[in-house]
């Protein structure tokens, strides 16, 4: 649930890329990869309506060059796109020289593919004249499925093995209550059936420092965006006025020097947002960020998570933070399974809506929360964003998405503290009915409002009123 990645989008940028990487290892498997002399890549649906303002031609083009986002520096991005605009060239995987025009060799189509808005195929044109075809689909969040879903049946295989299987917030409320554990502690057993509790932690202290990072850089870097629509970043200004003359030399140290600062309840809010709009600012600019649960909303969690850091708890350190990912990724686990992280699927409900939701709960579990009352605040942060439409503006992952991110953060940490305020297990809605509602209210909205910038504040505003 929680993927280090580059921006800006999921579903539109990681997808993609992943998909790009996945079809290079078929076409090896397939002994066709020597074979390759073209390509053409087709993108479908909301892929095809908001992929250029999303990077998808980008992402999937540094996919075929055989660049993994995880370790991609980020640098190589902008020249590589370069060299292959100028020569039409495209060194597929690294190992082989094709000829490929980025103009026309990506193909953006209005129509949707039947399976997922999000749908994208690949032709690969051989020395023997025939053609290899392989379809995927970006169903949110960085996941990419087949149509047949062999690998989905591998996952739920696999999801069968674990100690607590969990499909639904009432299996939480089960196993916590019988086992007597936290949801971080119950959530934490099931990883260790997967992987050694040294990786755990190293895989979620990862996390972190990437986290970490991209506030560090968007709290540190100004200017504008890429993209056209002029937006200026704020984080670095929004920054400089809260921390004034303090020094520090390194992400760990500013972390450290903001817990000197003052906290008053603007001051407060002003260090939430400026967080997770750092986050979004260099999202939006293709910077590595965490997907969480996708790129669109990759600061809430940090921002919500910094903000428990250095506002309320100085003496917390890693336990904490595991602590805080183990749950906010559980929860953005149970919408993936009970309704959908894919904005082209359910709108920003699904992505603000969800992230806000996992922080919240994770939120509440470190300030001390029953897991009643933690599954209370990823119900109150979601019932406050259910019906959230998905329009950003030129396509690009800015207007609203950015501020969108301060929002939904603040509005994790308000649940949170209602949620603590309350006996949990009087809620009068469970979470699982709000993630219900969500599906419900996904499958009812408009196609306009679900990625494709045919809606809302994208037809409201234009590229060249801003
Ligand atoms: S409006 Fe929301 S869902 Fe749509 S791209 Fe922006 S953050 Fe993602």
């Amino acid at each position: 649930m929680l993927k280090i990645g580059v921006g800006p989008s999921s579903s539109h940028t990681l997808g993609p890329w992943r998909a790009a990487e996945r079809w290079i290892v078929e076409l090896k498997k397939a002994e066709l990869f020597d074979l390759v002399d073209g390509i053409a890549v087709n993108l479908y649906g909301s892929l095809s309506l908001t992929g250029i303002g999303h990077a998808t031609d980008i992402a999937t083009v540094m996919g075929l060059l055989g660049y993994d986002p995880v370790t991609v520096p980020i640098e190589n991005i902008e020249p590589e796109m370069n060299n292959l605009k100028l020569f039409n060239r495209l060194n597929l995987n690294g190992e082989r020289s094709i000829d490929f025009d980025f103009q026309k060799d990506i193909i953006f189509n209005k129509n949707f593919l039947p399976f997922h808005p999000n749908g994208m195929k690949f032709t690969a044109f051989l020395s023997n004249g025939k053609k290899a075809h392989s379809t995927f689909y970006s169903i949110g969040g960085g996941f990419v499925v087949k149509e047949e879903r062999r690998v989905a049946k591998r996952q739920l295989e696999k999801f069968k093995e674990f100690p607590f299987p969990i499909v639904k917030g009432i299996d939480l409320s089960k196993y916590t209550s019988e086992q007597n554990k936290k949801i971080s502690e119950i959530v934490y057993e099931n990883e260790k059936s997967l992987r050694s509790e040294a990786e755990i932690d190293a895989g979620l202290k990862a996390i972190w420092d990437v986290m970490l990072e991209s506030m560090y850089i968007g709290c540190h870097t100004e200017g504008t965006l890429p993209g056209g629509l002029k937006v200026r970043r704020r984080a670095y200004d929004s920054h400089k006025k809260l921390i004034g003359d303090l020094q520090y030399d390194s992400p760990e140290e500013w972390l450290q020097t903001i817990r000197k600062t003052e906290v008053k309840f603007r001051s407060i809010l002003k260090w939430v947002s400026c967080f997770a709009l750092a986050v979004n600012e260099v999202n939006a600019s293709l910077g590595r960020v965490v997907t969480a649960p996708t790129n669109g909303s990759a600061g809430v969690i940090p921002a919500v998570l910094m903000y428990y850091l250095t506002i309320e708890n100085h003496k917390a350190g890693f336990d904490e933070i595991k602590q805080f990912l183990l749950v906010a990724g559980e929860i953005g686990s149970l919408f993936k399974k009970g309704a959908t992280i894919s904005a082209a699927m359910g709108g920003c409900q699904a992505e603000i809506g969800v992230s806000s939701s996992m922080a919240a709960g994770a939120l509440c579990e470190v300030m001390g929360g029953t897991p009643a009352q933690v599954m209370m605040a990823s119900e109150i942060a979601m019932e406050h964003h259910l019906g959230l439409t998905c329009d950003p503006i030129g396509g690009l992952v800015q207007i609203p998405c950015i501020e969108r991110n301060s929002m939904g953060a603040i509005k994790a940490i308000n649940a949170a503290e209602l949620a603590l305020d309350s006996d949990g297990s009087h809620a009068k809605i469970s979470l699982d009915s709000v993630i219900n509602t969500m599906w419900e209210t996904a499958k009812d909205m408009n196609t306009k409002y679900k990625e494709t910038s045919e809606g809302g504040l994208a037809v409201q505003v234009s590229l060249s009123d801003c």
